[in-house]
C-alpha cells in the first residue's frame, strides 16, 4: 500500500493565509488581536517554541507580548502578572509556557487566566464547555489534529478512532472532539494491557504518549490514518514521534511525520484561538 504523508507544514501555511485575512479584518474594525506569552525561567527548548510562536503571530498580524519572569519568581508574582493581563484590553489571549518550575501549581495558574482569554483551553470552564459540546477555546493540539483530518477529507463519523494517551492537554480533549464528530472512540493509557490489540482496531489512530516509536507497523490496521502527536528528543539530539514512521510506511493509509506534522498545526490553532477571541470582543463592542 502507498502511504500518504500528511504535510502539516503545508496545511498550516495554507491556514495562516486565511488567518491573516481574519486578523486584518478585525484589526480594521479597531480590535487588533493580541497574545501574551508568559514564561518563568529560561529553558532553551521553550525559547525555541516561543520564538516560533512570536514569528507566527507577526506573520498573520497578531500583536504579541513576550513576558519573561526570572527563575526565582514565585507563584503569586506569576498570578499577579496574569491578573494584569486579564484586565488588559489589547490582549485577547494569554498563555503560560509549560513546564512551570517545581512548586508551581499548573491548576492554580490555569484557573487564574480569564476563561475569555484562555487560548490554550485549559481553564476548567473551557474544559467543561468542550465536554458538554459547546466549545469556546479548544486545546490547540487536538484542534490542530481535527483540522488535519478535515483537510484530508477524513470524516470521523462512523469510524473507530483510538487515542493513545489521556492527558488533559492532548488525549482527553482529542477523544471528546472525535466523539463529537460521531466516531466510536477508545482511549488507551499506560495501564492498557495489550495496546496493539486496541490500536489495530483503529481506522483513525492518534498517538500522544511521549514514548519514542511506541507504535510499530504490527500495531496499525492496514489503511488506517495515523496521527503522531509525540515529540521526543533522542540522546543523539534527533526528534522523533511516538510512531515508527518509516516502519508504518506501506501499512498506514496516511501518516503524519515528526517534525512537520501536528507541531505546526498546534501553532496555527493558537493563532486561530487568539483571532477568534478578538473577533468575539469586536462583536460584543458593536
Ligand atoms: P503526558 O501528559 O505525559 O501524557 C502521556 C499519556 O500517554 C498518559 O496518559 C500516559 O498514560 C500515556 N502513555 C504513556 N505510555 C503509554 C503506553 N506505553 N501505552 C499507552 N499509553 C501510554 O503527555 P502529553 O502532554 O499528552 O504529550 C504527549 C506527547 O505529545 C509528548 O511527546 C509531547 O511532547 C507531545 N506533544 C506534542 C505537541 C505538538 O504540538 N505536536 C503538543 C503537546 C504535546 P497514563 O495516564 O496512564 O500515565
Amino acid at each position: 500500500m502507498q502511504t500518504r504523508t500528511i504535510d502539516g507544514n503545508a496545511i498550516a501555511r495554507e491556514l495562516r493565509v486565511g488567518l491573516s485575512k481574519r486578523a486584518a479584518s478585525v484589526s480594521a474594525g479597531g480590535v487588533r488581536p493580541g497574545l501574551a506569552m508568559i514564561r518563568v525561567g529560561d529553558h532553551p527548548a521553550s525559547s525555541v517554541y516561543l520564538r516560533n510562536k512570536i514569528n507566527a503571530c507577526a506573520e498573520v498580524g497578531i500583536h504579541s507580548q513576550d513576558i519573561q519572569l526570572a527563575d526565582a519568581t514565585d507563584e503569586s508574582t506569576l498570578l499577579g502578572q496574569i491578573r494584569i493581563l486579564n484586565d488588559e484590553p489589547r490582549i485577547h489571549g494569554i498563555l503560560v509556557q509549560l513546564p512551570l518550575p517545581r512548586g508551581f501549581s499548573p491548576e492554580r495558574v490555569s484557573e487564574a487566566i480569564s476563561p475569555l482569554k484562555d487560548v490554550d483551553g485549559f481553564h476548567p470552564t473551557n474544559v467543561g464547555l468542550l465536554a458538554v459540546g459547546h466549545p469556546r477555546f479548544v486545546p490547540c493540539t487536538p484542534l490542530g489534529v481535527m483540522k488535519l483530518l478535515e483537510h484530508e477529507g477524513i470524516d470521523p463519523e462512523g469510524r473507530h478512532a483510538v487515542v493513545v494517551g489521556r492527558s488533559n492537554i492532548v488525549g482527553k480533549p482529542m477523544a471528546l472532539l472525535l466523539l463529537q464528530k460521531g466516531a466510536t472512540v477508545t482511549i488507551c493509557n499506560s495501564k492498557t494491557p495489550d495496546l496493539g490489540s486496541m490500536t489495530r482496531e483503529a481506522e483513525i489512530l492518534v498517538v500522544a504518549a511521549g514514548k519514542p516509536k511506541l507504535v510499530t507497523a504490527a500495531m496499525v490496521k492496514p489503511g488506517a490514518t495515523v496521527i503522531d502527536v509525540g515529540i521526543n528528543r533522542l540522546p543523539d539530539g534527533k526528534l522523533v514521534g511516538d510512531v515508527d514512521y518509516a516502519g508504518v510506511l506501506g501499512t498506514a493509509g496516511r501518516v503524519t511525520p515528526v517534525p512537520g506534522g501536528v507541531g505546526p498545526m498546534t501553532i496555527a490553532m493558537l493563532l486561530e484561538n487568539t483571532i477568534a477571541s478578538a473577533e468575539r470582543v469586536a462583536r460584543s463592542n458593536r
